[in-house]
């Protein structure tokens, strides 16, 4: 098995990036017309930069208001308005499903695409795949493109003026991360680009996992005071780049497809994608047997920056038996990235240890004097 690494073009990052966009584009080769898939609120705070960075440049372009679902629909309206503009780049600025959904045109359009993310709430911008929901927001498949972004723009004074909670979101997907990635190191598995990992591509996970226990509190200080500090620019481009490098070039494992699992049940749906994948790293831990040593210092760290550690805190208050079988089933279909585990996985080995894991959470909140 070759080995491969995968990483977008060029990655920018830092305070009033967006101010630079069009120059960066430009730096890249790439000319408008621009079709910009925007959230509201990234539409909200950079219309004007925009304006004035585009058209200093002198890329055209033209704005398509998201639709809020990474669906095939939504996919199609947004190719659909970039036939319309002639868009020769699309422009993804918003939360993860809105990068998800210009990736997605992007690649069957076969234009280049250039990543915003006005929020780190995960570690998709980066990569060359986009997760697919049905219109109801249930998980339906992923989908793998030729090539990564050809530009990642990062403004931390706009993730500076987002919700605290989707930063912590983006902690929980790249705290799964590095666990994930030694599994699959371990087991020598494919990563998601079909080739062995490299030294590279674990270092920069294990780089990520030490960054969020080193910065996370003091990243999500920083967002709730709605300022952009060093500690801050550290923890972005941890649930950002060293996030996105690692999962894509090392691979996926339980965490991950616990978190597909869970979108079964649809009381998790008013819960982040990091959350989920938080929780399903508990539980990916309980099923590799890991040391407690190990479960503390996540448990530690989920607990200091608001990451759920109970079925409760996903939403699942009750969980009857019917309803985990679904989601342990989901966990474990044919191709889920659960089978990297260097064991057979089986519906009830993932079930056992989705109430195992709640279980440990309670207990570790009850120890810490916090209400379980
Ligand atoms: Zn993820």
């Amino acid at each position: 098995m070759l080995s491969v690494f995968c990483s977008p073009t060029r990655y920018t990052q830092g305070k009033n990036a967006t101010a630079s966009l069009g120059g960066e584009m430009l730096g890249l080769g790439l000319r408008g017309p621009a079709l910009v898939v925007a959230g509201r609120s990234a539409s909200r705070l950079l219309s004007p930069t925009w304006q004035t960075t585009f058209g200093e440049a002198g890329v055209e372009h033209a704005v398509h208001p998201f639709g809020g679902e990474c669906s095939l629909a939504e996919i199609e309206r947004v190719k659909s308005a970039a036939r319309q503009h002639q868009a020769r780049v699309i422009v993804g600025a918003g939360g993860g499903k809105v990068l998800d959904t210009a990736r997605a045109a992007a690649a069957d359009l076969d234009l280049p695409v250039v990543n915003c993310p006005t929020v780190a709430s995960s570690d998709a911008p980066c990569s060359a795949l986009s997760v697919i929901y049905t219109e109801g927001g249930v998980f339906q498949e992923y989908r793998f493109y030729r090539k990564n972004p050809d530009l990642v723009l990062v403004d931390t004074q706009v993730i500076a003026q987002g919700p605290p909670r989707l930063l912590v979101a983006g902690m929980g997907d790249a705290l799964a991360t590095w666990f994930e990635a030694r599994t699959c190191v371990a087991g020598h598995v494919r990563n998601m680009r079909g080739g062995a990992s490299t030294r590279s591509a674990l270092a920069l996970a294990e780089l990520c996992y030490r960054t969020l226990l080193g910065d996370g509190a003091d990243a999500l200080r920083a967002v709730r005071a709605r300022v952009v500090t060093p500690a801050l620019e550290r923890l972005v481009e941890a649930n950002t780049l060293l996030s996105g490098l690692g999962f894509e070039s090392s691979g996926l494992a339980a965490a991950h497809a616990v978190h597909n699992g869970l979108t079964a049940a649809p009381a998790t749906h008013a819960y982040f994608h990091g959350e989920k994948v938080a929780y399903g790293l508990l539980v990916q831990l309980v099923l590799e047997g890991q040391p407690r040593s190990v479960l503390e210092q996540v448990l530690h760290f989920a607990a200091e920056v608001g990451l759920p550690v109970t079925l409760a805190e996903i939403g699942l208050t009750d969980l009857p038996a019917e309803l985990l079988q679904q989601v342990a089933s989901r966990a474990t279909a044919q191709g889920e990235t659960i089978h990297n585990e260097p064991f057979e996985v089986r519906p009830d080995l993932v079930a056992d240890a989705i109430r195992a894991a709640d279980a440990l959470g309670r207990a570790w909140k009850t120890r810490e004097g916090l209400t379980a």
